[in-house]
């Protein structure tokens, strides 16, 4: 009988489902190579304010009788700080976007109400570079999707938008349907990106200027963010940009108003 059962065992090895097998274990790997990544390269991130920090303290004991130095390297521990804990936040939402399903909250989503909130949160910063912001398109589109989510993703954008334009420019967010697609573009008139670097700003930590985007309390972690985001919503995310012209950063995410299904939305897996 036990023989009978291996021989039927075997018998149900079919070359389709070995094919699966195989599948899933290069899935597997690769994975857990993109883990195994993200884990060099956060450590990495991780390493630049720490040490700057544990500088800063020292340099800060050694100004004790000095005042006005010690307010000064006070002020710059607290924006390391608050430059570390951006880092933090960043990271813990790109490992819970890594993790392919992720979406939690899927419901009717208004893109009104996400542009409306995601240019509120990036007034404080634009006002402070007397950037203009606008918004004007197609109003009424629906998706499907994560309210909070797509929020932080047009947020990513504007913020990013603002932080690599000159003083007193606009910045303009545009929706426009087109067909079962809403595209969602930020537009700049800033210093914009060279074509060889165009591909490279989703991925994670790559800066063109690491020098510029530190300066604009930037984690190199925002637009890994918001392509995350699009995948997980079923659509993608990309960039036409001039150098010294400036940059539109398109986000593009199906329609909501045929019935569509959330579920059907196919999930990010890098
Ligand atoms: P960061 O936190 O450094 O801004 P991002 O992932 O958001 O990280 O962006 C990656 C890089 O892409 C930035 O460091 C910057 O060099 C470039 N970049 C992003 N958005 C823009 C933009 N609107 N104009 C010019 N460069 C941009």
């Amino acid at each position: 009988q036990g023989r009978l059962l291996l021989q039927v065992r075997v018998a149900q090895v079919t070359p389709d489902l070995l094919l699966v097998l195989a599948e899933d274990l290069t899935q597997a790997r690769r994975v857990e190579a993109i883990r195994r990544d993200f884990v060099v390269n956060v450590s990495h991130e991780l390493k630049t304010p720490i040490g700057a920090l544990s500088l800063l303290a020292e340099t800060v004991e050694d100004a004790a009788d000095d005042p006005p130095a010690v307010r000064r390297f006070a002020g710059r521990m607290q924006a390391e700080a608050t430059r570390l804990s951006a880092l933090v936040h960043e990271i813990i939402e790109l490992s819970r976007l890594q993790v392919a399903g992720a979406l939690e909250d899927v419901a009717p989503v208004s893109v009104d109400a996400v542009v409306a909130e995601a240019l509120d949160r990036a007034r404080t910063g634009a006002d402070a570079k007397q950037v203009r912001l606008s918004a004007g398109g197609d109003t009424g589109v629906v998706v499907f999707g994560d309210h909070a989510l797509l929020v932080t993703a047009v947020r990513n954008l504007l913020d990013n938008a603002v932080a690599y334009s000159p003083d007193g420019t606009s910045v303009g967010v545009g929706v426009k349907r087109r067909g079962h697609l809403v595209e969602l573009a930020v537009v700049d008139e800033g210093i914009g990106i060279a074509a060889a670097d165009q591909e490279r700003v989703f991925e994670r930590f790559y800066r063109v200027d690491p020098a510029r985007s530190r300066d604009t309390g930037g984690t190199g972690l925002g637009l890994s963010i918001v392509k995350h985001v699009a995948a997980d919503h079923g659509g993608d995310v990309s960039v036409w940009s001039q150098p010294g012209r400036g940059s539109t950063f398109t986000l593009r995410l199906p329609v909501a108003d045929q019935g569509d299904d959330p579920a059907d939305a196919p999930a990010a897996d890098v």
